[in-house]
């Protein structure tokens, strides 16, 4: 790679500005949302992760003109159709929280034995007038009782397969040797240092 550049990573979310931090620090200088000043909630509109992926990245650059990176990720349960998906944020409520989240889940879940799932990611990025996609998976099932305390969302109700673990059962390193976001980091990365 030539330079490290200025990037600004479009999400409100500090769990994943953390994740994100951990794995680009050294390469890229990393401005916030809160940084750059914008302190208001993007509205997620779109039907799936590559649109609401667009919808931040879109804005942010506009606004700014700098490099902007985003993210938009979601659990896709199989024995669900793809639920929670585009909504898991939202998946037992506008207000619902994690524990809420977790919980309806698990209550979906409750008469069957079929329990694979996997999270999926879709970074955005806008780089001058050009705009491209990085997407990364983590395949696995979902737990009948939530495990550890590490993470958020439904990590703790997440094994991967191959793991003997739930996301919220590793550290920050493990979970990031796993995950579909760091998955789709290293794709980004790679675009950059062949730039
Ligand atoms: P977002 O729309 O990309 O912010 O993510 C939607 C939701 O998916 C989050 O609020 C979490 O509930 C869930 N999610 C995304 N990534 C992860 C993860 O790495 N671990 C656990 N939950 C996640």
């Amino acid at each position: 790679m030539k330079i490290p550049f200025q990037l600004v990573l479009a999400t409100n979310n500090l769990n994943k500005v953390a994740e994100l931090n951990h794995l680009l620090k050294g390469d890229f200088k990393i401005l916030t949302l809160k940084d750059i000043g914008f302190e208001q909630q993007i509205e997620e509109t779109g039907a799936t992760l590559h649109e609401n992926a667009l919808i931040k990245s879109q804005l942010i650059f506009e606004k700014t003109g700098l490099p902007t990176l985003s993210d938009d990720s979601g659990l896709f349960v199989d024995a669900l159709d793809g639920k929670p998906g585009v909504y898991s944020a939202r998946y037992a409520g506008p207000q619902a929280n994690d524990q809420d989240n977790i919980q309806l889940l698990l209550r979906s879940l409750a008469t069957t034995t079929h329990r694979s799932a996997s999270f999926k990611t879709v970074l955005s990025f806008n780089l001058d007038q050009k705009h491209y996609f990085f997407e990364g998976m983590a395949v696995g099932v979902i737990l009948e009782q939530p495990r550890g305390s590490h993470g958020f969302g439904y990590d703790p109700i997440f094994m991967p397969t191959g793991a003997d673990k739930s996301f919220a059962e590793m550290d920050k390193e493990t979970k990031n040797k796993w995950s579909h976001r760091s998955k789709a980091l290293f794709k980004f990365i790679q675009f950059i240092d062949n730039q």
